[in-house]
Parts: C-alpha cells; structure tokens; sequence
C-alpha cells in the first residue's frame, strides 16, 4: 500500500478502506510516513469529507494505535466530559475535581491547545511540575486512590490523536467533523470511561459556527459512541463570545480556583454546574435539585478545591498552586490596557480573534515546535452588553515578550467591537441531546 495513492483517492472524493484508513494512521504513529504526507491527507479529508463508516474506522485505527483501558476493576461508575473548544473553555479544570468531590470517578483524556482554542493539558502544564503525560499505571492509580486524573494522549495511550493533533493545529485542518469527531472518540474510547458527556460549542469562537453544525458534529460523536457501546451525551452551547473572563493558560488556571473558591464569572460557573451535572445524570444519579445542590455547595465549601489539591499532588504538580495561585504559576513582565475607542455596547464580531490575539501573546503556538508562554494571555473586563464609556478598559493583555503586540491588538479589535445598540443577551445552553 502506498500512501500517496491513498492520499489521491481521497482528493478525488474515493471512499477509503478500513484496510487503508489502518495503513495510514498507524504508519504514521509509527513515523513511516512523514508529517507532509499526513497533512496532505488530513487536508483531503478537511475537503472532501469521510463517509461515517469512515470516521467509525479512523477512530477504531486511532484507538488501535494504542492500549484501551479497561476500568473495570475501579469502583463505581466513571465518566468523562469533553469540550470541542472555545476560547476561556476552561470548564474542565474544575469539571474533574468537582465531579469527582460528588463521588462519580472523572477519567479524564485531554488535549493541547488547537489553533485559536486553548487546550486542558496546555493549561494544566503551567502549573509547575504537574505531569500531564501519565503512564497507564499511574491514570489507574490515580483513579483508583483521589478519583480523578488528567492526562493527555502519550505513546502509549491514543498515541495516533497525539500526533495527528499536534499537525492538524498548524495545517489548517482542524474544523471537519470527522476528524474532530475520530480525534474526541479515540481518547475517549481508549480511556475507557462508561460514559461521555460532550459540550459542544457553536459560535465564532469555536469550529461549528452554527447550531446545526453543532447539532451534527454532537450526532456524529454519539452515534461513533454507540457504534462502539458507550453511552455519550450532547450539549450544545454558547461559543459566540469567550466564556468567562480569561484566555490563556495561567490566567485560565487562576480563574478556575477562584471559581472553586466560590467566586469567579457568572457564565463559567453556570456551564461547569450545568456539565457536572449531566455527568451524574449519566452516572445513574436521579435527585436533580440534590444534585445541583450538592455540586454548587462543593464549589463554595472547599471540596473541590481539596479534590484539585489532591490531583495537583498525584500529579507532581506544586500544590502551593493552590492557596498562592498568582505567585506559584508563571506570569508575565508586559501588560497593556485595552481602552474602547468609543462609548457604547460591548459585543464580539468574531471570537475567533481573541483566541488568535492571545496565541499572538505566547499562548498558544503557530508551528509544532513553538513553546507557550504559559504567562500571556488576555483578560476581559467586559462582556457582551457591558456598557462602556469612551477610553474605559475592557481588557488586559499580559505578556512576556512584545514582539507581536500590536498585531493581537488589531487582531482583538477585529473580535470584540464598540457598538450602538445593546446586543441581545445569548442564552449559553442552546440545544441538549441525549439520544
Ligand atoms: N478536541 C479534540 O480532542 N480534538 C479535536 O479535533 C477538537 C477538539
């Protein structure tokens, strides 16, 4: 087999064989076909489109690159949650401890930051020391001893969805359903949870930029879950602007304890409780109200924040994180104000740009080989629907190194606008989809 005939067939819109979707990928995890020549496919795919029987066999190929585990012999149910990823979606950072402060075991397989969007494992590496690259021994022992662990795809683990993630960042091919489908479902398949709940995001700042696009990358992720007997839940939400007030990896983390200090943004807090709560619901719990009561006391009496202690220090993280988080993770030595140009309404034409002006801090990374600034990154003092007078922050950017500050300014700007009228409110669950 070759991979240049695979390649030609699929630009020609050919339906691809299971034996050559397996050709592909594990030759490439293998590093017997180089980085170009997966991208040319990858962009093939992008274009062209996999057929769902297709997806169904990329995820398998992916899967089969590695080992699936098998938590049977952990206790009680264990499930996951996955985002297909916004800009300040860093819901996952209090997902796991919150829900496993609520008893259900949260095996947790996460990504890096992919393109405008930031990425769990990214976020979770600016905490010094924190090992996010888990042998299979340690994921289950760290589930089996504090109920939760995080990690991201190694050799061992999915390692095919490492590598393919790592390229389609870069390439341009991130927004298509089957990939973005093949790359959630083999982590998740592979990790071996019972049960998946997927937030997925619609608007400028994620990759469907509509409800209905939404609606069909969540279809396609349940009926792939099905396909292989898991159990996987949809819900659609807000993207349209960044979710609560900071993008970029320490800021994200410092946001998300203060949000398990009982604090932090209204929106973040809501979606966190509205995802956990879906996660018990899948666990078999039935108490609704107790539910919710029980995950918005967890976030305010400290449970949580023990259970993000406990993780940071299975993991090797400093946990001093925890109490000093502005001092223990890295910062930055620039910041800027943003000042509106005018007075008017806060409102986000393209959420997209945020993300990208924040990479443009050091955020996130334009070339594989990049290295983040874990520090960089922006926060918001406004949101859509804020008043602001003319002059008035509506944000900061952080920074370590000021060679491309002007160029996130102008990239922001083309995100966020000063307008006239008061935008409509956004409601942030737009569609549920359990079947
Ligand atoms: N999250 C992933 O894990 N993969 C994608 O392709 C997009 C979001």
């Amino acid at each position: 087999m070759n991979i240049s005939d695979i390649i030609r067939k699929k630009r020609a819109f050919g339906k691809l064989t299971k034996e050559e979707i397996k050709y592909a990928v594990s030759s490439f995890t293998a590093g017997k076909i180089a980085d170009y020549q997966m991208a040319a496919l990858l962009m093939a795919i992008c274009l062209n489109g996999l057929t769902f029987e297709e997806t169904c066999e990329l995820t398998r190929a992916m899967v089969d690159t590695g080992a699936t585990l098998d938590l049977s012999s952990i206790a009680g149910k264990k499930i996951d949650k996955h985002s297909t990823g916004g800009v300040g979606d860093g819901t996952s950072l209090v997902i796991a401890p919150l829900v496993a402060s609520a008893g259900v075991v949260v095996p947790m397989m996460a990504g890096r930051g992919l393109e405008h969007t930031g990425g769990t494992i990214d976020k979770l590496e600016s905490i010094p020391n924190f090992k996010t690259a888990l042998n299979k021994d340690e994921f289950m022992g760290n589930l089996r001893k504090i109920g939760v662990a995080i990690c991201g795809q190694t050799n061992e683990i999915a390692p095919a969805d490492d590598k393919m993630y790592a390229l389609r960042d870069v390439t341009g091919t991130v927004d298509s359903i089957p990939l973005i489908a093949s790359s959630i479902m083999s982590k998740k398949l592979a990790e071996g949870s019972d049960g998946l709940v997927l937030d997925v995001k619609a608007g400028s700042g994620g990759f469907s930029k509509c409800v209905p696009d939404a609606k069909k990358l969540a279809r396609e992720m349940i009926k792939i879950a099905e396909s292989f007997g898991k159990k996987a839940v949809a819900i659609i939400t807000d993207m349209s602007q960044p979710l609560g007030n900071a993008v970029g990896n320490s800021l994200e983390v410092i946001q998300a304890i203060e949000v398990m200090k009982g604090k932090g943004p209204e929106d973040f807090r809501q979606l966190v409780i509205a995802l956990s709560l879906r996660m018990l619901i899948l666990a078999g719990e039935k108490d609704i109200p107790r539910l919710r009561q029980t995950l918005e006391d967890n976030l305010s009496n400290g449970k949580a924040l023990g259970k993000f202690r406990e993780m940071v220090e299975c993991q090797h993280g400093d946990a001093r994180v925890v109490d000093n988080p502005e001092k223990i993770l890295p910062g930055s030595s620039g910041r800027i104000e943003l000042r509106a140009p005018r007075k008017g309404f806060v409102d986000f034409a393209d959420t997209r740009n945020i993300g990208i002006a924040a990479n443009l801090l050091g955020a996130g990374r334009f070339v594989k080989e990049d290295k983040i600034d874990f520090g960089s990154g922006i926060k918001l003092s406004k949101k859509r629907g804020d008043y602001v007078e003319e002059d008035e922050p509506v944000a900061t950017f952080y920074f370590n190194n000021d060679s491309k500050v002007k160029e996130a300014e102008l990239r922001f700007w083309e995100g966020m606008k000063v307008v006239d009228r008061k935008p409509k409110r956004q409601t942030l669950i737009l569609a549920e989809i359990w079947k």
